[in-house]
């Protein structure tokens, strides 16, 4: 039977609660453990697939197609195993699963109630997820803030799995914020006080207590706080303010978390393997110069949009000592008449288009794609980067003017991106996209295989529309390669261009597979290239 953490925050959101989470688990990983994660979110949003990212930053996507809250893109970077369906649990998922049950006479006449048939459909996400990896410690966050209405009946599940499971087999961990006050100049216990009082309020009291403060809490402090929280001194960690995140964990370990952890689950304490941890902390703090590289999209003032895509990014730049400074282009910026593209994208040394819905600024993405093009400078297109890149390349390489796609364009005449015949009747826009892994077959003597270095790969999808088949002769004939198909569904992944250095576009997101101790392939190439180019230019 598996053994259970769970994570709480209190005083605020935004305090790290999902890369302590992460860490943990990471931690736990490093002495030898199966580890699995897990995250609840109190919104009543079935997935987030269908909220904006201005609301909720980039959507995940795990290799098995669920679309989810981008905390778990952290969780897999750091923790580097695949996550899946029970991974991500919002209310609106409890619920629906609850009333569906109703409906179908499952509760054979009884009052269906929030206490015990929510709670414990809560319940059965936590088993379920251990049952499923088959993992030794499931570690699961809940999203929001100990004393918000929308997760108390999640806090209710965790007291009874508590009850169910004993303190053996369950251990609570509370993050919270001990703020600074500046003209006293001290550090202030009352917030993590009342955050343990309201946790316990909903009949919790936590094992461990991470405190984010900008100092370190001193002995006074510490002891104020394990006297109020009822919590061994020993059992605060600090979580202080770093300049690079994957420090955290380290901090964690000095400070014997997982030491905390595996006493209390009575599990045998062995050594850490932090090797591939340690490496990656030493080459980002030693990293030498910068290599600049656009990013066109249109949410550019929010990069949680684009989180796992920036990450790929500087992990891609940390395999070769780079810094990768990214310089965020809004793309309706680039389609203004008064604007010169090369001002914008001129000094630039690699140009990333990444996934997309929508007709908003896409004129301008297809304008820096042609930059790109023509200019030889490095390109990436991600989904719809990658459908950028065939427009682009049909309207100026083969001369047809009007290709787009019938996202953008429902009567189109030349819909080089299409539907295909049996998704033309799909009304749903939820879960209703090509999602999670799909087979791609590479052919030899492609940039792809370069890069890959085999034919059979498995990469994750989330887009509606496709490469058009009718089109690829002509678009090949004029010099653009199919590098990667999808062999039963003979679908187009990868598309490249003949006569250029380095001009890739996928209709997956590799990102999603990207490591900061692993770089993916088609990042680290990419970033490869951008550098070669950027010493040409010298
Ligand atoms: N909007 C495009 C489609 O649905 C691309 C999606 C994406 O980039 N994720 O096919």
């Amino acid at each position: 039977m598996a053994k259970f953490v769970f994570v709480t925050g209190g005083v605020c959101s935004g305090l790290g609660k999902g890369i302590t989470a992460s860490s943990i688990a990471l931690l736990l990983k490093s002495k030898g453990y199966k580890v699995f994660m897990q995250k609840f979110d109190p919104y009543m949003n079935v997935d987030p697939g269908t909220m904006s990212p201005i609301q909720h930053g980039e959507v995940f996507v795990t290799a098995d197609g669920c679309e989810t809250d981008l905390d778990l893109g952290h969780y897999e970077r750091f923790i580097d195993e695949e996550l899946n369906y029970t991974s991500n649990i919002t209310n609106g998922k409890i619920y629906s699963s609850v009333i569906e049950k109703e409906r179908r006479g499952d509760f054979l006449g009884a009052t269906i109630q929030i206490v015990p048939h929510i709670s414990n459909e809560i319940k059965n996400k936590i088993y379920e997820a251990a049952t499923t990896s088959g993992a030794d410690i499931v570690i699961t966050e809940i999203g929001g803030t100990v004393g918000d209405i929308e997760s108390s009946v999640m806090m209710e599940a965790l007291r009874q799995f508590r009850l169910e499971q004993g303190r053996e087999n369950t251990l609570f961990v509370h993050t919270t914020l001990v703020p600074y006050l500046v003209g006293s100049n001290e550090l202030k216990t009352k917030p993590t006080q009342n955050s343990i009082i309201e946790l316990r309020r909903l009949g919790i009291q936590p094992d461990i207590l991470v405190t984010r403060a900008p100092i370190d809490l001193g002995e006074a402090v510490r002891s104020k706080i394990a006297l109020f929280g009822s919590i061994p001194a020993e059992n605060i960690i600090e979580a202080k303010d770093v300049n690079n995140i994957y420090e955290i964990p380290c901090n964690f370990h000095k400070q014997n978390i997982e030491e905390i952890i595996l006493n209390q689950f009575r599990l045998k304490v062995t050594e850490s393997n932090l090797k591939d941890w340690e490496e990656l902390i030493h080459n980002v703090e030693n990293l030498e110069g910068e290599v600049e590289i656009a990013l066109v999209g249109k949410y550019v003032e929010l990069e949680d949009a684009y989180l796992s895509v920036k990450e790929a990014l500087k992990a891609a730049g940390y395999k070769y000592k780079k810094h990768v400074k990214i310089k965020w282009v809004d793309s309706e910026q680039l389609e203004k008449a008064e604007v010169n593209i090369k001002d914008i994208l001129g000094d630039v040394k690699g140009i990333l288009v990444p996934g997309g819905f929508g007709s908003r600024g896409i004129e301008g993405k297809i304008l820096a794609c042609q930059y790109a093009r023509e200019k030889k400078i490095p390109y990436l297109g991600i989904c719809l980067g990658m459908q950028i890149a065939v427009i682009e390349f049909a309207r100026h390489v083969c001369g047809i003017e009007d290709a787009s796609s019938t996202e953008f364009n429902e009567v189109c005449k030349n819909p080089v991106i299409d539907l295909m015949i049996d998704q033309k009747s799909i009304v749903n826009k939820g879960g209703t996209l090509r999602l999670g892994n799909y087979e791609c077959k590479i052919s030899k003597g492609t940039l792809a295989y370069k890069d890959y270095g085999q034919e059979t790969i498995y990469e994750r999808h989330r887009h509606r529309y496709e490469f058009n088949n009718q089109y690829r002769e002509t678009l090949e004939a004029h010099g653009m390669v199919f590098s990667g198909i999808h062999p039963d569904l003979n679908l187009v992944e990868i598309v490249e261009l003949k006569d250029h250095p380095h001009f890739i576009a996928s209709q997956f997101h590799p990102e999603f597979k990207s490591r900061p101790t692993k770089a993916h392939p088609l990042f680290s190439s990419f970033v490869k290239a951008a550098i070669d180019y950027q010493k040409k230019c010298k």
